[in-house]
């Protein structure tokens, strides 16, 4: 069997590249998936709701991305959250955008994404491999073999859109990082990044399952300071949600280096201030002397997080008549600033993101075309770029697959 293209992962990255080299005049895509069907990990996204995109300025965008947000630059310019949300009208998906300007499909279903990504590359005359799982790639006189077992296609270019190591279930389980380091690449070692911190108080672990919409972690790792703010929920092991996701962007490097443990600080009340919240203690305290600082706490948070809280600062037994200023403030300090130590990250299968992959200086970010060997592109988590989460993720595959696909092709035509 040949084809002009080859497209290695059928997941977001892989089957929007597929989309652009089959656009190109005359050229013959595969698409080789190990799984039975196609987006396996897109279908889950978002709670199954697929935040598809965030709709912002590419400088917003390279800036949100922090360390890569440059390099991906060129590939956001050509195909960029805009562009993307124009494709999914144009193939009938409207969108919603959040106030936060996270993107879904207004049926939120993320099957509606994959659905149409798939028919567009059947409909451009891409051919689906499934149930092949590729597992060595080599240079032939005039391009490439992909070899799946007994199995072989023959191809001009090649676009590695393995994905990352994160819920390997799904089928991205690394497979990309042996495929490129035999053309030499180097290989960035893979991280949890978007993922559940695990934290060393013990009073933290034992309220699993409690969430709160909104609070503001804030520390520092080495001189960069951050300050995150959403929902939290207690896991058993550490704090999980939006909040703490974002946190383990700044932090996965320095455990990951052996920088850690890192400290941060919890406000678990953000909507009111140190001092308004002493006065209404104080209010709370005169007008109920006989109630337990517990009840007086459930005015905010469920009764198990409050009785916890009244046990950290020693005031579980206190009546609210009898609440010193000391051990008040020191109530106050608590909710306002909790003080977590972050011992690590829950590990890369658990994580929403792979930080780490194919080295990004050996790919050339204008066309995703390997430095070390011509006709080798790749697109998506398999190349060590990561956002954070709100739909970043997925529009860096859409356009890193979008320039992959093109200039795989376009190569083809040209030479
Ligand atoms: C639970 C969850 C929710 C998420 N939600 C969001 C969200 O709402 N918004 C967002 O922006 N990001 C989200 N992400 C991240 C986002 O899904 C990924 O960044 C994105 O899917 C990466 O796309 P990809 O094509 O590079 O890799 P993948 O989607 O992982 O696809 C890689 C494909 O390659 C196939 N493959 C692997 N090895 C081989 C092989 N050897 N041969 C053949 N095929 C192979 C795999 O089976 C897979 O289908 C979420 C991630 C998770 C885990």
């Amino acid at each position: 069997m040949r084809f002009d293209v080859c497209v290695v992962g059928g997941g977001a990255g892989g089957l929007m590249a597929a989309i652009f080299a089959a656009r190109v005049e005359g050229v013959r895509v595969a698409i080789v998936e190990r799984n039975t069907s196609a987006g396996r990990k897109l279908l889950k996204t978002g709670g199954s709701r697929c935040n598809v995109t965030h709709l912002c300025s590419v400088d917003e965008f390279v800036k949100a991305c922090g360390k890569c947000g440059r390099y991906l630059k060129h590939c956001l310019y050509e195909f960029g959250p805009d562009a993307m949300v124009r494709f999914l009208a144009e193939g009938g998906v409207g969108t919603v955008v959040e106030e936060d300007g996270c993107v879904f499909p207004a049926s939120d279903k993320s099957s509606d994404v994959n659905d149409l990504l798939v028919n567009t590359c059947k409909s451009e005359g891409a051919k689906f491999l499934y149930d092949k799982r590729v597992d060595e790639i080599s240079r032939t006189a005039d391009g490439f073999c992909v070899r799946m077992g007994e199995r072989e296609v023959d191809c001009g270019a090649v676009v590695i859109a393995t994905g990352g190591m994160s819920w390997p279930g799904t089928g991205s389980t690394g497979d990309g990082y042996s495929l490129a380091k035999k053309f030499g690449h180097r290989i960035i070692k893979p991280k949890a990044s978007v993922v559940p911190l695990v934290v060393a108080e013990d009073w933290v672990r034992q309220l699993r399952g409690i969430s709160l919409d909104k609070v503001v972690i804030s520390g520092k790792v080495g001189e960069k300071k951050f300050s995150r703010t959403g929902a939290m929920i207690f896991t058993g092991t550490g704090i999980g949600g939006p909040a703490s996701f974002e946190t383990s962007m700044y932090v996965t490097d320095a455990l990951a280096e052996g920088k850690g443990p890192v400290r941060v600080f919890v406000d678990l009340l953000p909507a009111c201030g140190a001092e308004e919240l002493e006065r209404i203690i104080v209010d709370e305290c005169g007008l109920n002397p006989k109630k337990d600082i517990v009840s007086v706490l459930t005015k905010w948070f469920v009764r198990s997080l409050a009785t916890k809280l009244c046990e950290q600062a020693d005031v579980d037994d206190v009546p609210a008549s009898q609440l010193s200023r000391l051990k008040r403030k020191g109530l106050v300090k608590l909710i306002k600033a909790a003080s977590l130590t972050i011992t690590a990250t829950r590990p890369v299968a658990e994580a929403t993101v792979t930080r780490g992959g194919v080295c990004r200086d050996e790919i050339d970010g204008k066309t995703m075309e390997s430095k070390k060997c011509a006709g080798l592109y790749f697109a998506g988590e398999v190349i060590d770029t990561d956002g954070p989460c709100g739909g970043y993720n997925l529009q860096i595959a859409w356009s890193t697959g979008a320039v992959a696909g093109r200039c795989a092709a376009e190569k083809i035509v040209i030479f």
